[in-house]
């Protein structure tokens, strides 16, 4: 059976030698996600050459995913390692202190709007919510708070506020740099961090296109702002090729009660709106220090699958881990076992607006010929961009569809794609009354579809024309084929 649910892996020191990124493409990573928080750009360029190289001698498409920074506030340092903050004892924000001035009093942020931003009896959250603050009085430059929730705090760690509303801007001067740099190394998408509102993923866009980037356009939900509204969401969604399920930050900005709904909603509206959707982080936390996952955890992945995600993602688990290669394997059992509970051979059919485009229209119209029709075992979609696949794995369905392009760029592009899976074929290689057969043979050869099985087709009239898909076809493996 094929894993349907993709699996996205973020690159760090557990995962960057060349034996175990091989052993993680064995293992079943479809996407790696190069975190430009950290790491310099030359070693950041070399990893990427690395991975593709270890894909393409496998011959399996593996994309690469970076992820911007954004406008992430950090506190600065502290003087002598990390400080104890207790519960009920006063904390100060100073914008006046420096990178290593911090102690158990107070420490530098070098963020100036952070005084414009609060106001007294607002709750900020330090290290991914671990620490509570709340903010007693704000004065020139510095914020006096509260510790609500105390801890252990150490250099660098993240500060958001309940409810969102820090003003940054999502593009940063080093993601603009970062943006032309990823351009360079020819990744097959662009994660944007924090974006408020479609206005901030259209300029990321516009950036990233200029820059001579061809690659898909990810949106990270993060912020409170982004899910606020209906329209907001829905906006962010739209000017994005797909979007991220971010719950670190977001469950942070949005509390965790909220967080279960707001990621079922995001999957929801983003495939409805023909967009793809990772479900990120802690998702196989314990895993960074333990070799079997927690039954919660087991709960958590296959709820994410169940919920219709593309993908999940791995983050400190296969970055910083101890073990990289059974967090994989951990992951990909547990996928498997949520998607044979649950078949989608039963569809639902969406509700739809008239279609505007053709190539829509023939990708929903071979999906239900494929779920109705008795028999069928495969799709193959002969593409140019992928569009034409991402459209058609919008639908429900249990029925695998092969990307067949000659493109190397989209047959990774596609690796994100819940039920999407690649060949490389290029259909001006043969005669044109035989390239359907000769398709449907390479399939017959990896097993897929035997003797008896049915398949749908869909192509265009003209090869290299994209969105061009006007055409749906069913045969049968034995019968003959034209
Ligand atoms: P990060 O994004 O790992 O870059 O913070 C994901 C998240 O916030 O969940
Ligand atoms: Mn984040």
């Amino acid at each position: 059976m094929f894993r349907r649910t993709k699996i996205v892996a973020t690159l760090g020191p557990a995962s960057s030698s060349t034996e175990m990124l091989g052993t993680l493409i064995d293992a079943g990573v479809n996407v790696f996600r190069l975190n430009f928080s950290h790491g310099e750009e030359n070693d950041r360029r070399e990893l990427v050459e690395r991975v593709r190289r270890l894909a393409e001698q496998r011959n399996s498409s593996v994309a690469v995913l970076a992820d911007l920074q954004g406008p992430k506030i950090r506190i600065a340092g502290f003087r002598q390692g990390p400080v104890l903050l207790r519960s009920g004892h006063p904390f100060r924000l100073d914008t006046g202190l420096g990178e290593h001035d911090g102690d158990e009093h107070a420490v530098g942020v070098a963020y100036p709007q952070l005084v414009e931003d609060c106001s007294a009896g607002d709750i900020l959250l330090l290290d991914d919510g671990f620490i509570e603050l709340e903010v007693v009085s704000v004065e020139s430059g510095a914020v006096h708070c509260r510790v609500v929730s105390g801890g252990t705090l150490s250099d660098h760690k993240g500060l958001n506020r309940r409810g969102g509303g820090l003003s940054a801007p999502a593009l940063t001067e080093k993601d603009r740099e970062d943006i032309v740099g990823a351009v360079e190394m020819d990744v097959d998408y662009l994660a944007l961090s924090f974006p408020r509102d479609a206005a901030d993923v259209n300029e990321a866009r516009e950036l990233y296109r200029r820059a001579g980037g061809r690659g898909g356009l990810v949106a990270k939900i993060e912020r409170a702002e982004a899910v606020a509204e209906e329209r907001t969401l829905d906006g962010i969604i739209r000017a994005a090729d797909g979007v991220m399920v971010a719950r670190g930050d977001l469950a942070v900005e949005i509390g965790d009660a909220e967080l279960v709904g707001v990621q079922k909603h995001i999957i929801r509206r983003a495939r409805e709106l023909d967009s793809f959707v990772i479900t990120a982080t802690q998702m196989m936390e314990s895993m960074t220090h333990s070799r079997q996952p927690t039954r919660a955890e087991v709960s958590d992945v296959a709820n994410a699958v169940l919920d219709g995600t593309d993908a999940v993602m791995l983050s400190a688990e296969t970055a910083v881990g101890k073990y990289p290669e059974d967090t994989v394997r951990a992951m990909d059992r547990i996928i498997l076992g949520a998607e044979r509970a649950y078949q989608n051979r039963s569809v639902r059919e969406r509700p739809r607006e008239p279609f505007e485009r053709v190539d829509e229209s023939v990708a929903v119209a071979a999906m239900f010929v494929a779920n109705h029709l008795r028999g069928v075992r495969a799709i193959i979609s002969m593409t140019e961009s992928g569009s034409t696949p991402l459209m058609m794995s919008r639908e429900r369905s249990g029925i695998p569809v092969f990307a067949f392009t000659p493109h190397a760029h989209t047959r990774r592009r596609v690796a994100i794609y819940r039920g999407v899976y690649t060949v490389a074929f290029d259909s001006e290689d043969y005669p044109n009354a035989e390239v359907n057969q000769k398709a449907v043979a390479m399939l017959v050869t990896r097993g897929v579809v035997e003797e008896g099985d049915r398949l749908v087709i869909t192509k265009g009239d003209y090869v290299r024309a994209h969105g061009g898909t006007n055409a749906m076809k069913v045969v049968q493996v034995g019968e003959s084929i034209h």
